[in-house]
């Protein structure tokens, strides 16, 4: 079903955005029992322009919602090594099973995303693609109560909800409509190049790190790998746009020089994908009558390969507030996060402005690295926690 066919004049949510933000939170809250739309301006199962290597706490959460199987059954391989590859040292680390992870993955968003609409759809979300949200719908008082939703054909719909959620990304329309504060703003933004190789044989993800220079290998469906490599924003601009693959190649060499000549006897499946850099934010992810979730509440630099699974940790932390319903269970859920984003936030815009030198990146790594052990056990301690005090209503 596309479109407005079958639109409800009124819903307990409307989540704005159906990829790793969206989709998650909308099947998460079918699940407990309230009624759903979440619609997507874009197309069913498409790609979107993002690096795709999940954390333990991502992995963690699929596990959780019974999406893992799904995710193998993909073709997703799993990855049993994190090897880190400073200029002075190789750092090999197996990824232990535990915590109900068997190994980390990294699904191509054309599978993670899909298999998370069907998700949401089968725990009896209404799920719509080519369906933008236009505006919303605010009471006497300034509160959100709907939105205005937009077919692809210009057809358009006002649905009322108590709650609109924004999980629309970087540029997020709802964050923008209901002018949500910036409480946290990064300094720096790192340049990411990427592609799917054909041919390579590696095991497990990598990152290679030099002075001017990052590269990653994050092995993924159909036996590709994807290989990136990251500048500063500066050098992708000044030097790097004006020539993509000469670019990429370079910042390849410079960072990985074996991995360079091993791609010589591989080969690029697609084009090579850019991505500019953006500075990192945290938003205010609530107010009256709406929340964020993803990116669209909480952006940092790509280069921590972090993004889809804070994704995946926030939806559950705000379907849990969104279930209990009120300011107070909504006020909870920005503060878990920030209590859980911060310290990584600042690492990573850190890391993003290429600034460091070696003994630096091991500590602000081993900073990373403490700040997922303490997500996970976070998580881990929230599947104890018993949800659903009440419904939400507006
Ligand atoms: C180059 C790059 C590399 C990355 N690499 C990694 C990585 O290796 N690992 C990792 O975990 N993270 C990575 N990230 C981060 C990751 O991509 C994001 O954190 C993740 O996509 C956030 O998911 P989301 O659902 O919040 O937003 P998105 O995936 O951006 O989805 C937002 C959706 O909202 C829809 N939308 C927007 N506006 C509207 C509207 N008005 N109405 C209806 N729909 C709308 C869009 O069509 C889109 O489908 C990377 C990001 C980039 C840019």
């Amino acid at each position: 079903m596309n479109g407005l066919d079958r639109v409800q004049a009124r819903y307990d949510v409307v989540v704005v955005g159906a990829r790793a933000a969206g989709a998650a939170t909308a099947m998460l809250l079918a699940r407990r029992g309230l009624s759903v739309l979440a619609v997507d301006r874009g197309a069913y199962g498409t790609d979107t322009l993002s690096t795709h290597a999940l954390m333990r706490a991502g992995v963690l959460q699929l596990a959780r919602w019974g999406l893992l199987d799904r995710i193998e059954a993909e073709g997703t391989p799993r990855v049993r090594r994190t090897v880190f590859h400073y200029e002075d040292e190789v750092l090999d680390i197996p990824i232990k099973p535990r915590d109900g992870v068997p190994a980390l993955f990294a699904p191509r968003r054309t599978v993670l995303d899909r298999l998370l609409a069907d998700a949401a759809v089968e725990a009896g979300a209404e799920v719509r693609h080519r369906v933008r949200v236009a505006d919303l719908v605010r009471g006497p008082a300034g509160r959100v109560e709907g939105a205005v939703l937009e077919d692809a054909d210009g057809a358009t719909r006002t649905v009322r909800a108590g709650i609109v959620i924004g999980a629309d990304g970087l540029r997020s329309t709802v964050a923008s409509l209901v002018n949500a504060p910036v409480t946290r703003q990064g300094r720096h933004a790192a340049a990411s190049l990427y592609g799917y190789w054909s041919g390579l044989d590696v095991d497990g993800y990598h990152w290679h790190w030099s002075p001017a220079a990052a590269a990653g290998v994050i092995p993924t469906n159909g036996d590709e790998v994807l290989v990136f490599a990251g500048v500063s924003a500066r050098r992708f601009a000044e030097e790097v746009r004006a020539d993509v693959p000469r670019g990429y190649l370079r910042a390849l060499a410079e960072a990985a020089p074996d991995l360079a000549e091993q791609l010589s006897g591989a080969r690029l499946v697609g084009a090579l994908h850019g991505f500019p850099g953006h500075p990192g934010y945290l938003r205010r992810p609530w107010g009256p009558g709406w929340a964020l979730v993803g990116d669209a509440a909480y952006f940092k630099d790509p280069i921590t390969a972090h993004g889809i699974s804070d994704a995946l940790r926030d939806a559950e932390l705000l379907a849990r507030a969104v279930e209990r319903g009120g300011d107070a269970a909504l006020a909870g859920y920005e503060a878990s996060r920030d209590a859980l984003s911060t310290r990584l936030f600042e690492v990573t815009d850190r890391i993003a402005s290429v600034e460091w030198d070696n003994a630096e990146l091991k500590r602000l790594h081993q900073a990373l690295s403490e700040e997922m052990k303490r997500e996970v056990a976070e998580l881990g301690r929230l599947a104890e926690e018993p949800v659903a005090t009440g419904r939400w209503s507006a």
